[in-house]
C-alpha cells in the first residue's frame, strides 16, 4: 500500500477537515457535533511527485469520555501499527484536555515519526497559544489551519521527507 499517514486525536480537533484538505475531497464528514466520522477513511495524497495514503481515524459516536478513551486507545494502537507517520492533532482554540494528555502519553512510547499538529491556527495571534503544546513532550507543534490552509504546505514538505 506504500507510505501511510494516520491522523489521530480526540473528537472535534479537525482531523476530518485536515483529511479533506490533504485529499482535496469532502469524503470525511465534518460536523459541529463530535465524533461524526463513522469509519476510518482512506484517501490518497500527492505532494511534490510523492504519493501516500492518509487515514482519518476517530469515527465513532461518543457519549462519554470513558467510551471514547477505549476507542481512542484502539485507533491510536492501530495507527502506531500500520502507519509510517502519525499526525497527532490538537486544537489551539481550546488548548489541551485530559484526552490529549492520554494520547500524547501513548504516542511518546511509539517509535514512529509523530507530528504534533496545532490545528485551528486561523490567525497569526493564535500561534502563541501553541506554546502550551510543548508540554506534551512531542517536540515542536506545527501550526496549521485545516480550514484556511495556513501551514499545510510546509507540513506536507516535512511529511514526505520522512518517506
Ligand atoms: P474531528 O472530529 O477531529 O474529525 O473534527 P472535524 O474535522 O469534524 O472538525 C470539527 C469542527 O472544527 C468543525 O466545526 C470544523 O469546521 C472545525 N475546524 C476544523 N479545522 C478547523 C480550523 O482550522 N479552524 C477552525 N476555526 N475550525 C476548524
Ligand atoms: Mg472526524
Amino acid at each position: 500500500m506504500g507510505n501511510i499517514v494516520a491522523i489521530v486525536g480526540r473528537p472535534n480537533v479537525g482531523k476530518s477537515t485536515l483529511f479533506n484538505r490533504l485529499t482535496k475531497s469532502r469524503k470525511a464528514i465534518v460536523n459541529e457535533v463530535s465524533g461524526t466520522t463513522r469509519d476510518r477513511q482512506y484517501g490518497k495524497v500527492e505532494w511534490c511527485g510523492k504519493e501516500f495514503s492518509v487515514i482519518d481515524t476517530g469515527g465513532w459516536v461518543v457519549n462519554s469520555e470513558d467510551i471514547f478513551e477505549e476507542e481512542i486507545n484502539k485507533q491510536v494502537a492501530l495507527a502506531i501499527d500500520e502507519a509510517d507517520v502519525i499526525l497527532f492533532v490538537v486544537d489551539v482554540m481550546t488548548g489541551t484536555t485530559n484526552l490529549d494528555d492520554h494520547v500524547a502519553e501513548i504516542l511518546r512510547k511509539s517509535k514512529k515519526p509523530i507530528f504534533l499538529i496545532a490545528n485551528k491556527t486561523d490567525t497569526n495571534e493564535l500561534q502563541y497559544n501553541a506554546a502550551e503544546f510543548y508540554r506534551l513532550g512531542l517536540g515542536d507543534p506545527w501550526c496549521i489551519s485545516a480550514i484556511n490552509g495556513f501551514g499545510t504546505g510546509d507540513l506536507l514538505d516535512e511529511v514526505i521527507a520522512k518517506f
